[in-house]
């Protein structure tokens, strides 16, 4: 595919934004002039894409049109000169399954319906592939053919996988020397430059930072590249289109806090537009083991008060010392009248089986932690029986098996038998029906 020669700014070329708007100083900057974080806030102030009204239409959207979110102009900062993300992204991201559960082998499910939005069916198992879309198709839009992340997980996954089905993108990925195997293993089957940096997750980071500022590179990095948040949006219009009425109540997995964050962030330029009416109660759920976030809530912190906390957790995708979103997340449950709660790693790990017995969706333990957290929510108060509940998956199960297998503790729980009838009779008998 051949791009026109960049003449004009981005200003011109992406006329429905009007800047970007640090979250905490409100100062707005033309897409020309910042690029990932508030020049005089620092790395504490994200910015927000902020569509222009001038050049919106009053039209309520039509629902039939909901897969189309990727090319909706009037939602996504996308240039006019470009063919649209759905056409440059050769891989399909987000119109995820949104299931609906009010017969369960549950008892107590049963009379709690609830639904889920499972992202763990998106191109790399995870909600992180909508993010990677954005950023590189706005790769594409600025003329980058390198795009770095700093790493452990499934936003790494993510970049290498999208960037794989690009021939004209190069994924860079930063990640600490002791990230699991697995997930180093999937960066190299999708071809990714893989650096092992012999430090922290937060030494990573900066040092992709500083890689991006001398070789040029697109950085792609949670909490600091406000188009990753308009690739996270798309799940608020999948939710609000999908058909089903609104839920009253979204759980969200919150580790850096970018992913409640943009689901925000979706929600409040629907309701800007004049597509919806209501916002969700956002509700975050973090592990006790690293809830700087919840921290914060409880005691009102403003996010540029907030010091780094210990952080260790079996859910890895959401341990974050401290959240590189956290204004932005701080700011979701807020604006929502919702809240953050935190879940112990045996919640999290009793609700694996829990989730995937009750719905077939197999979610990883950060997905899982989401499904916890709205039944901790419930008897904390935090969340109404009556509400309508969307419990949000962001990974699936198989991407960490070890956390999977100690969920049904382990496969000691199995013994082999000979395949004869009289062991089969024996073991049926064994079975709890
Ligand atoms: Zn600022």
């Amino acid at each position: 595919m051949d791009y026109p020669e960049l003449k004009t700014s981005l200003t011109e070329r992406i006329p429905q934004v009007e800047g970007l708007r640090c979250v905490l100083c409100g100062v707005l900057y033309s897409l020309d002039e910042a690029k990932y974080v508030c020049p005089s806030c620092g790395p504490v102030g994200t910015l927000d894409v902020v569509l222009n009204p001038n050049v919106l239409w009053p039209t309520r959207v039509d629902p039939m049109r909901r897969a189309l979110v990727w090319e909706e102009e009037r939602f996504m900062p996308i240039a006019r000169d470009l063919p649209k993300p759905n056409e440059t992204i050769a891989l399909r991201v987000g119109d995820t399954p949104y299931y609906h559960w009010s017969e369960t082998k549950n008892p107590f499910l049963r009379s709690h319906p609830f639904a889920v939005k499972d992202d763990s069916k998106n191109p790399t198992a995870s909600f992180k592939d909508r993010a990677s879309a954005m950023v590189v198709h706005h790769a594409l839009t600025i003329g980058a053919s390198v795009v770095a992340t700093a790493s452990t997980g499934n936003a790494a996954a993510a970049l290498a996988g999208i960037s794989a089905a690009m021939p004209q993108i190069q994924a860079v990925i930063f990640v600490p020397a002791t990230a699991p195997q697995a997930k180093i293993a999937q960066l190299l089957v999708y071809g990714a430059k893989v650096i092992l940096v012999d430090g922290t997750y937060d030494e990573a980071f900066d040092i992709c930072w500083e890689a991006c500022e001398e070789f040029g590179w697109y950085n792609r990095s949670t909490g600091i590249n406000p188009f990753t948040s308009e690739g996270k949006k798309t799940i608020a219009w999948e939710i609000s289109f999908s058909g089903y009425e609104m839920p009253d109540v979204v759980c969200v997995p919150v580790g850096d806090g970018s992913i409640i964050g943009s689901t925000y962030k979706g929600f409040a330029d629907l309701k800007k537009l004049g597509w919806i009416d209501q916002i969700p109660r956002l509700i975050g759920v973090q592990a006790s083991g690293s809830s700087a976030l919840v921290h914060a809530w409880e005691n009102n912190l403003d996010p540029r008060e907030m010091q780094p906390r210990p952080a260790q957790t079996i859910a890895d995708s959401i341990s974050a010392s401290l959240p590189r979103d956290r204004a932005k997340a701080l700011r979701a449950v807020r604006e929502t009248n919702g809240a953050i709660i935190r879940v112990t790693d045996s919640e999290i790990l009793d609700a694996i089986p829990a989730l995937a017995q009750a719905t077939g969706v197999f979610a990883e333990p950060a997905g899982a932690s989401a499904f916890a957290g709205w039944l901790v929510g419930l008897e904390k108060g935090y969340i109404h029986e009556k509400e309508r509940v969307l419990i949000l998956n962001t990974g699936s199960g198989l991407k960490d098996i070890n956390s999977a297998m100690k969920s049904v503790h382990g496969v000691g729980v199995l013994r082999p038998v000979k395949p004869e009838m009289d062991e089969i009779r024996k073991a049926v008998a064994k079975f709890e029906w």
